[in-house]
């Protein structure tokens, strides 16, 4: 079929407006009259310089992130995130605990008797707290398990205690067990796989009147900019951009300032070779990314330069920002949960209706009692339509309906629309 013939509801890589699209395609030929194509241009020069500048205040305007955060681009894709979460934080508790033990004692910080009692604290004080409410936060937990060890990592809860064992819920805050001073509570805003979104920023993780609060790291991969995001409450926001905004590789990465050197110096790695803590590798480092505005090494240009367009269309697009879109995005997920409420004995939405995702739509169908022969004919039928993309993870199977940003509200009628026919046909 032909691009316009279509509307891809794949879960990522995603759909990118057309428009967008054609641009790139001539930019990657020839950007601007250089003669030479987008990703043949130095990542060092002006030209790219300005992509990298514009992409990210664009980026900061849409969002409104505040002053004290800082924007990255970073490669290594969600998953790099995974990594680079634990290393950066650990490394920043690390670094915290030694100015404060020094303090207590009232030694210099390479004293030994300091680094004794900073070893101590790591091994009885240093935990890392993930909330397991889908795939995705339980691979991040899976590898802080395998950087640091079994013993550093807290789970502060998991969906699947609450569910049967499955994903589909998240665990009442009443129930979570948070560390005292935790390196980091680390969440996955929007679980891709399992279509459990947050409904909003958890209250107990709420910074007090005097703004402390814990360490909040989110993975927002999947719901990044369909939204409006208190960016206040967190210290670290990290998004693969293959969803909402662009083409696979690169990472987006915001994160509050007061992390960075000079404000907080990075650890030395002789200090972590001593107490047994993980390396990170230089480019997972968000110090060094930050210093180099993201250019410590080769960075795609032209992915930022497609995320920076899709930037630019949405802030034409919406001159309430993201407000704007979120009331879309909002609309589109009502139409299609709509219809498929409408038929509780042939459909039934996967998650529990008080953590539905709005970006990962996920449902089974049972039309007739046998649920695979039901799939394959939603399927099939869809395809015939022009609505793809629609098979759930190889995971967990059923039916995934993602309504990123790139969807059009036609799309989404037109698969509502379908949800019915194939229901009362
Ligand atoms: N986090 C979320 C929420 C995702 O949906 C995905 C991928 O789909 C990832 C992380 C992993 O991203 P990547 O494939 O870029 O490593």
């Amino acid at each position: 079929p032909s691009r316009s013939e279509i509307t891809y509801f794949g879960a990522g890589p995603a759909l990118l407006p057309t428009d967008v699209l054609e641009g790139a395609a001539k930019a990657l030929l020839d950007f601007n009259g250089t003669g030479l194509g987008i990703a043949e241009h130095s990542h060092r020069s002006e030209l790219a310089g300005n992509i990298l500048k514009e992409a990210k205040e664009d980026l900061i305007n849409y969002l409104d992130i505040p002053a004290d955060y800082d924007v990255l681009f970073m490669q290594g894709g969600g998953t790099g995130g995974f990594s680079a979460t634990l290393y950066n934080l650990v490394g920043v508790w690390v670094t915290k605990k030694k100015a404060q033990i020094s303090a207590q004692l009232s030694k210099p910080e390479d004293d030994p008797a300091v680094v004794e009692a900073l070893k101590n604290a790591v091994e009885t004080e240093l935990k890392v707290d993930y909330l397991i409410t889908g795939s995705w936060s339980k691979k991040a937990s899976e590898e802080a398990t395998r950087l640091i060890g079994p013993e550093y990592v807290n789970v502060v809860a998991d969906s699947r205690k609450v569910n049967d064992g499955k994903f589909g819920k998240i665990p009442d805050e009443s129930s979570w067990k948070l560390s005292k001073s935790a390196a980091m509570v680390y969440y996955c805003d929007n679980e891709t796989v399992d279509g459990v979104e947050f409904p909003g920023f958890p209250k107990s993780l709420l910074p007090d009147l005097d703004g402390n609060g814990p360490i909040v790291v989110a993975d927002m991969s999947s719901n990044i900019l369909s939204r409006r995001i208190p960016v206040k409450n967190f210290s670290v926001i990290f998004f693969g951009a293959q969803k909402n905004l662009g083409t696979p590789g690169i990472t987006g990465v915001i994160i509050k300032k007061n992390l960075l050197a000079p404000i907080t110096p990075q650890p030395d790695v002789t200090l972590l070779r001593k107490l047994g803590l993980p390396i990170p590798p230089i480019i997972l480092q968000y110090d060094i990314i930050a210093k180099n505005n993201s250019l410590y090494n080769t960075l795609s240009i032209f992915d930022v330069y497609i995320a920076g367009q899709v930037l630019k269309k949405l802030l034409r697009t919406y001159s309430n920002k993201v407000d704007g879109q979120e009331a879309v995005a909002d609309k589109k997920a009502g139409l299609i949960y709509g219809a498929l409420e409408a038929y509780p004995d042939i459909y039934r939405i996967v998650p529990d209706k008080s953590a539905r995702s709005r970006m990962n739509i996920c449902f089974r169908v049972a039309k007739g009692g046998d649920v695979d022969a039901a799939e394959k004919g939603f399927l099939k039928e869809a395809t015939a339509l022009g609505l793809t993309g629609l098979k759930g993870h190889r995971s967990v199977g059923g039916i995934r309906a993602s309504n990123y940003n790139s969807i059009p509200l036609e799309g989404a009628e037109k698969l509502a629309k379908f949800i019915q026919t194939f229901a009362s046909s």
